[in-house]
């Protein structure tokens, strides 16, 4: 099986029905053959259509040479509205949440306007936003009373990946990467310590890879909500906030990528807020134990979670800018061994880009 061939006549036809056709054709049969990376895009990356279309953008460069598995968090400001929302409910001020969600699921549909996506994508992609939406108003009833615990705030916060991951696969579409949303609660397995739970990595990983692999192996992205699993009985919990780093390392764990690239809006990491301090410096290359000193020292890394992860299962993790792409950003890692020079090209990284 020719996985170019799927990949172009994939991207030639990329209905939801076509894909699954597609995906159960390169199922099975094939081996997966190419290497695998797992791309995190942070909220302010995915604010609006042109920068959704900017990161789309980066996704298509990466599946020249690898699979692509992407894991997106909610739009930025999203979670906090929908917490918001959460807060209104417990404290009885129920037409203010449903006004307040109304406007959640506007946000959405104005982001779906402006990716002009040709009239049958835009009508299905507008059709999954108004079910999720139903979902959502469902939660927040503008009458009654509602038992507003930890349970519903997860509830109501795992709305804004689910909707950023239906916006962002019909983003990858239009640049012709035949791409679908995945939400992690289908097989991230936590937990029940609402707002904190703990995921269960070897059953998420073995659920993950029966929905992620075949995907892959079609050459299709899935699009992954970060930060959202669910416990055992099929109750939402999120794995507290910010955490959708974490779920970025979760994913890449289970398809086994050999990186994981965090899309963020600065350059790397630092050796102190360059926002404040005029000396502070880039840096390239950390080693997992270097990487996990700076975050204790109070150093605003990755989610406390990632690097744990990413050394016990050596997964090479960078920090980079999707607003500045030629940036090289930072590398943590096992130190690189040092290559012969007539065989490795100076410089030349997967998806490390020019220094
Ligand atoms: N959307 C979630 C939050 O705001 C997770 C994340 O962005 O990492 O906490
Ligand atoms: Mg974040």
């Amino acid at each position: 099986m020719n996985l170019e061939n799927i990949r172009e006549e994939a991207a030639a036809e990329t209905s939801p029905g076509a894909l699954h056709q597609r995906v159960h054709s390169a199922g099975g049969a094939s081996k997966q053959s190419r290497n695998v990376v797992a791309f995190k895009f942070g909220g302010s990356s995915l604010l609006g259509a042109d920068p959704m279309l900017h990161a789309a953008g980066l996704v298509r460069a990466a599946t020249r040479a690898s699979n692509v598995a992407v894991v997106v968090s909610a739009m930025k400001g999203v979670t906090d509205h929908l917490l918001s929302i959460a807060r209104a409910l417990a404290d009885g001020r129920l037409a203010q949440a449903r006004r307040e969600a109304e406007l959640v699921l506007d946000l959405h549909l104005d982001v779906l306007r402006d990716l002009q996506l040709s009239e049958e994508n835009d009508l299905r992609v507008r059709r999954e936003l108004q079910l999720l939406g139903r979902d959502l108003l469902h939660e927040v009833p503008a009458r009654g009373s509602v038992a507003a615990g930890a349970e519903l705030f997860d509830r109501l916060a795992s709305f804004g990946e689910r909707f950023s991951a239906r916006l962002f696969a019909a983003a990858l579409e239009k640049s012709r990467i035949p791409a679908v949303p995945v939400t992690s609660s289908d097989f991230v397995l936590t937990c029940d310590t609402f707002r904190d739970a703990q995921p269960h990595l070897e059953q998420t990983k073995q659920r993950g890879r029966d929905v992620l692999l075949p995907l892959l192996e079609a050459g299709v992205v899935p699009v992954v909500t970060g930060f959202i699993g669910a416990t055992p009985d099929g109750r939402i919990t999120t794995l507290g906030r910010n955490s959708s780093d974490f779920s970025g390392a979760i994913i890449a764990h289970v398809v086994d990528a050999d990186e994981l690239v965090i899309w963020t809006d600065v350059d790397g990491i630092f050796t102190a807020n360059p926002n404040e301090s005029p000396e502070a410096r880039l840096l390239h290359e950390l080693s997992y134990d270097e990487a996990h000193a700076l975050a204790a020292s109070g150093a605003k890394v990755l989610h406390a979670k990632v690097l744990p992860l990413a050394a016990e299962t050596e997964m090479v993790v960078w920090v980079r800018n999707t607003f500045n792409p030629q940036a090289r950003g930072t590398r943590i890692g096992s130190p690189r061994v040092q290559e012969h020079p007539a065989t490795a090209p100076m410089g030349k990284s997967q998806h490390g880009g020019a220094a």
